[in-house]
């Protein structure tokens, strides 16, 4: 039994809002990590092949004891895979690196329009969900214009596009976009890599009502209805993010912590990524 929020996606596939990332966490450490996030309760897990922490997940899941189908598995096509040979090649070693049978959710991961056009991607992953080993396709780090020529040159509407988004980076021109189009939006770096916790209009929140500045975040996102997966090597941080369900901010807090932003970027901006990095 879980509190977490279940979401529908635009191709009927449910996913858990809330989840467990494993950017950055090291090979070595991956399994353990995701074991821990497992034990306390998570069902969403999020990875990419640029992690090279697949195998730590997939081992996680199996030594779990859950069922397969009650874990959602997320992974990332790496920005490298040029031709459609090697894209349907990268997706059978995810499959196989994770070992569990199929994916849930995969995703492009950056657009790369002058790397390669992402709409020939598309086309490929098209032919991944068609060949039934991943329940949905979408992506990430896709603005409005990318996807207007989805749209208009393909025939699938993303399930999810995976955005940065934290109190400093709104993002709501693309959110917008994205819930007018069927599309779930999906936060990374959701509280802005730790960032939040020094922030005093958050903190202020947190102190009033007892919680984290990481928590009150974290309800900020699920609150909007962003999808979120916080990532964290420190059990006590794990436990304390997956504990969002007894409280609830006000429209005041949650207006305040919108008013932070400032547009300011972790990442690069997906219009400036124009070159392939691992
Ligand atoms: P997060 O915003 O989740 O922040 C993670 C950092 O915050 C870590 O340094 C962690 O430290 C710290 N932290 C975690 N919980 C707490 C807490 N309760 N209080 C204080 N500090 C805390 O950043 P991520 O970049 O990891 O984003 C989350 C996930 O999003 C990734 O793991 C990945 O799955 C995905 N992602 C996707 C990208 C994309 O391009 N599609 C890009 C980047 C991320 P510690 O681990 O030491 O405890």
């Amino acid at each position: 039994m879980t509190d977490v929020p279940e979401i529908t996606l635009n191709n009927g596939v449910t996913i858990p809002q809330l989840g467990f990332g494993v950017y950055q966490i090291p090979p070595e450490q991956t399994k353990d990590a995701t074991l821990t996030a497992l034990e306390i309760g998570y069902r969403h897990l999020d990875t990419a092949q640029m992690y090279r922490n697949e195998r730590g997940v997939g081992e996680a899941v199996r030594a779990s004891g859950l069922a397969r189908e009650d874990v959602f598995v997320t992974s990332k096509l790496n920005n490298p895979h040029l031709t459609r040979d090697d894209q349907l090649a990268s997706f059978e070693q995810t499959l196989a690196e994770l070992d569990l049978g199929y994916l849930d959710l995969f995703l492009i991961h950056w657009p790369l329009p002058t790397v390669r056009d992402f709409v020939e991607t598309w086309r490929v992953m098209e032919e991944i969900l068609a060949g039934g080993k991943v329940r949905a396709i979408g992506v990430s780090n896709f603005e409005p214009a990318h996807l207007d020529r989805l749209a208009a040159e393909t025939d699938t509407v993303p399930a999810i596009n995976q955005i940065e988004a934290h109190p400093y980076l709104t993002n709501d021109t693309v959110r917008a976009y994205d819930s007018e189009h069927g599309i779930a939006t999906e936060a990374w770096a959701p509280i802005a890599k730790g960032k939040v916790a020094d922030d005093p209009v958050i903190k202020g929140i947190a102190e009033r009502l007892g919680r984290s500045p990481a928590q009150v975040t974290l309800r900020w996102h699920l609150q909007r209805g962003d999808i979120v997966f916080p990532k964290s090597v420190t059990r006590s941080r794990v436990e304390e993010n997956f504990a969002l369900f007894d409280f609830e901010l006000s429209d005041d807090d949650l207006a305040a912590i919108t008013a932070l932003n400032t547009d300011a970027r972790i990442g690069p901006h997906p219009d400036a990524m124009d070159r392939v990095t691992t």
